[in-house]
């Protein structure tokens, strides 16, 4: 009889983490070229981190957020806020990104109805985004596959196309690509009702929906204009690209994006304690400390979370990882642009810092996706682990659940030897496939 309800079967056991690399009980050797799912951005088993939280372990593991105040959780908040890239932040500590997403979503909702718009309920999303499998998150996520059992429960949601310029739905691509999408999301808010949205809601870069899609250069700027015109608050999701992955802190910052609201989890703590954060800017905090923000999780501002997120701030700016996913990252697109991308089944290369994907697809000509029948990512996955490399499989980036893409993104801490390992072993998993 099974007792554990496990989320995959024939995995191979875990023993031991340790830098790029983990172990199994068998004595193989893995390279984490994907940190997991895209979460250990600082590299495993650190000891300053690890030390950090056995500390805070040790003198208080648990308090319930509306009992004590702490300076942990003080400290974390300062130093969190220091480096967003919003105007005078205030930081809601969750534990994880999902939980971030609701809190942003529930905030914007306050923050209207504070504002006296209770009209104001409809956040609207992007196809080919992911925000959480909470089902407010799942409702504003574009993913059909995660989506499609729980149908009935979703529907809210505003919709409009996602980003991708590898398969760009603007007819005139690559000219106004950005401006195409800004009018996508003004047609979008006049089919609602300007005065019933609440909040635009999307990545900065792409994540394991559309695989690592940077948008056009002027994307976000003509598409927050579109929102502050209507008074939308505007939701950046860092969860996936968030604390140094894309090469600055936020990927937000490659844009000068300053969104209302953002969410953080994954490289927050690097997988060493659940955490997510929920970020306001000052005008938003302000407003939902005045009318009250109704809202909260047994496991919110946790002790431990903040000590562990405190730590891995401490661990990138010591080790100078941010500018290291920058430097490392352009090897590393440079390397697999050179070593996998004529690769027949190969379509796109796409990234940036150390935050890529590539996609896989039948006919290079036509983009033609596979049929999800062939399992290309799984299998190209299970073949990549054979040789040593874990990388992190997704599908549906082509739209109607087809598409198949694996992402590529080692720790920061990636030496430019293990760099190349990673790329010789893509490179060799990509062979079986002829
Ligand atoms: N938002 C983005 C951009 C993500 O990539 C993810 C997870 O992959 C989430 C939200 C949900 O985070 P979690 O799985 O921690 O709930």
């Amino acid at each position: 009889m099974r007792s554990l309800f496990t989320r995959a079967t024939g995995l191979p056991t875990v023993q031991r983490a340790e830098g790029c690399w983990l172990t199994d009980t068998l004595g193989n050797r893995y390279l984490d070229g994907a940190s997991g799912a895209l979460v250990v951005n600082i590299g495993h088993n650190d000891s300053r981190v690890t030390s950090a939280i056995r500390r805070q372990l040790d003198a208080v593991s648990y308090v319930h957020p509306t009992a004590f105040n702490s300076d942990g959780l003080e400290e974390y908040g300062a130093l969190l806020a220091s480096r967003l890239p919003m105007d005078d932040p205030a930081v809601y500590p969750v534990s994880g990104g999902s939980e971030a997403v609701e809190t942003a979503l529930k905030a914007a909702r306050t923050f209207h109805l504070a504002n006296d718009e209770p009209e104001r309920t409809v956040v609207i999303g992007r196809d080919l985004s992911y925000h959480g499998n909470s089902i407010g998150a799942l409702d504003v996520s574009g993913r059909h596959s995660l989506r499609e059992p729980y149908l009935p429960w979703l529907g809210r949601a505003g919709r409009i196309p996602g980003v991708l310029e590898y398969r760009c739905p603007n007819p005139r691509h690559p000219d106004n690509c950005g401006a195409w999408h800004a009018d996508a999301l003004a047609a979008e808010i006049e089919r609602i009702g300007p005065e019933r949205v609440a909040a635009f809601i999307a990545e900065p870069i792409g994540g394991a929906g559309s695989g690592a899609a940077v948008p056009p250069p002027d994307y976000w700027k003509v598409v927050t204009e579109v929102c502050s015109r209507h008074g939308i608050l505007v939701i950046a999701d860092e969860v996936m690209t968030g604390f140094g992955r894309t090469g600055k802190w936020f990927g937000s910052e490659h844009f000068e994006l300053q969104p209302d609201i953002m969410t953080m989890a994954k490289g927050a703590s690097s997988g060493y304690w659940p955490l997510g954060v929920c970020a306001f800017s000052g005008r938003v905090a302000a407003t939902l400390e005045e009318r009250g923000f109704v809202h909260g999780f047994t496991f919110s501002h946790h002790l431990v979370g903040a000590v562990a997120g405190r730590a891995v701030i401490k661990r990138l700016d010591e080790l100078r990882l941010v500018e290291r996913a920058e430097d490392r990252g352009r090897a590393l697109g440079d390397a697999l642009r050179a070593t996998v991308a004529d690769h027949p089944f190969v379509g796109d290369v796409r990234g940036l810092g150390l935050l890529w994907a590539i996609e896989l697809v039948s006919d290079r000509d036509t983009k033609r996706p596979f049929p999800p029948s062939e399992r290309m990512s799984a299998r190209l996955t299970e073949s990549a682990r054979s040789h040593g490399l874990l990388v992190y499989p997704s599908t549906g980036c082509a739209g109607d659940g087809t598409g198949d893409l694996v992402m590529i993104g080692p720790p920061l801490i990636v030496s430019v030897d293990e760099l190349g390992m990673l790329v010789e072993r893509l490179a060799l998993a990509l062979e079986e496939f002829g």
